[in-house]
């Protein structure tokens, strides 16, 4: 490759960029990690990913990527043959069912047009058909990163409360958390999964479970075979701020860091910001006449929007074409979106200038493709980003 001047703009949704904060704090020496000192940066993000998760219960930290949390969630809590309820809300609801079916669990997929969240009310009617409690977990994608669609986790947990229905809540947020509200406890979420590449600003490599007092009990009688994912050697070891083998000591190094960035910034300014990009991009993607995927306002990701192609155009040509000229990287249409839509990640370490220079190049590359669009989109988040940044400074 030949050198190429000024920053590649990585705006696909997650990996996401790595702040300079990050990537020098993990630039150290490697350390020992059955000594003291390693103990210590245990602890401290050990504790640290329970106030992002807002979480009284342990969470788990793997080497690992989200689906490997994926997995332990789903072998910890559940034997072969258990039931499990899941919601197609897009590829990756899409994939953890298959990553079920593989393990040898019994899954029922609410089928999903993949423009709308898991529905609350579906799941609460299934539940209460289900006298026996056979379902032994629902399984939910917070949001899915393909469609750029939130589920509302609150409404599913209330789903099924009130059928009284036993159980198991399991969340994928694994593109939500640290850039959108989530919140472990109050909502009841038995395992919540995420992993390091998104919201929490770092490389991939981490995978994290946050565990309740109810999925730890279950895990005791869970019956599918694990071992490297097991919770209760991780948790025996955790107790003291060590993991049962070698963790990823520089990983925790940054994320020791980033975990400091997102509290020093307030969690809920993290969500400001980024509810505040996703609506400058919308008003770009409407003023250039084109369409979001998310077909309800209330679920629209404040994460990435995923913009669907004019007819008989190829959104992946639109990528190569922005990749080439402007040296920006954006999501690609996974599956039955392949070719039809292209995502812009509006997530992490991100600021109003980034946010117009990555729908700069958008607009650059829509001419430059010859796709049918009207001029206008940059100017609109300009307009937007202007009058809600006098807004925010007044409210300071
Ligand atoms: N779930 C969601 C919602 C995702 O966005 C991703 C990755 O983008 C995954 C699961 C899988 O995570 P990983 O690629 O880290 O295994």
């Amino acid at each position: 490759m030949t050198y190429r001047s000024g920053r590649h703009f990585l705006q696909i949704p997650g990996p996401s960029n790595v702040p300079d904060r990050i990537l020098r704090a993990m630039d150290q020496p490697t350390m020992d990690h059955r000594g003291p000192e390693f103990a210590e940066l245990g602890k401290t993000v050990l504790y640290g990913m329970k106030r992002i998760f807002k979480t009284e219960n342990p969470v788990i930290i793997y080497p690992g990527s989200g689906t490997g949390a994926w997995e332990a969630a789903l072998v910890n809590t559940l034997s072969a043959g258990d039931r499990v309820l899941m919601c197609e809300t897009g590829q990756f609801a899409t994939l953890w069912h298959g990553m079920a079916n593989k393990l040898g669990l019994e899954t029922e997929l609410i089928e999903g047009d993949w423009r709308h969240g898991a529905d609350a009310d579906a799941i609460g009617r299934r539940l209460s058909e289900d006298a026996g409690h056979e379902i032994k977990a629902v399984c939910v994608v917070h949001h899915e990163t393909s469609t750029g669609v939130t589920s509302d986790i609150a409404a599913v947990r209330r789903a099924i409360d009130s059928t009284g229905h036993p159980a198991l809540l399991l969340v994928d947020t694994i593109s939500g958390l640290g850039s959108v509200d989530f919140r472990t406890d109050e909502w009841g979420v038995d395992v919540a999964i995420t992993c390091s590449q998104k919201g929490l600003m770092m490389p991939p490599g981490l995978g994290f479970n946050a565990v309740s007092a109810k999925a730890l009990e279950a895990s005791k009688t869970a019956g599918l075979p694990r071992s490297y994912w097991g919770w209760d050697e991780m948790l025996q070891h955790n107790a003291k701020g060590y993991f049962p083998y070698s963790p990823a000591t520089n990983m925790l190094y940054g994320l020791k860091e980033a975990i400091v960035m997102l509290l020093e910034e307030g969690l809920d300014n993290v969500f400001a910001r980024h509810a505040r990009f996703s609506e400058a991009t919308r008003r770009a993607v409407r003023a250039w006449g084109l369409e979001v995927v998310s077909l309800v306002p209330s679920e629209h990701s404040n994460v990435l929007t995923a913009v669907l192609m004019p007819e008989g155009e190829s959104a992946d040509r639109l990528r190569e074409v922005i990749l080439e000229h402007f040296d920006m990287s954006l999501g690609t249409g996974l599956n039955k979106l392949q070719d039809r839509v292209f995502r812009i990640g509006h997530l992490g370490d991100f600021n109003d200038l980034t946010l117009l220079g990555t729908l700069a190049g958008v607009e650059m590359g829509l001419a430059c493709a010859g796709v049918p669009h009207n001029k206008g989109g940059v100017q609109a988040a300009i307009d937007y980003l202007a009058e809600s940044a006098v807004a925010v400074r007044t409210e300071e």
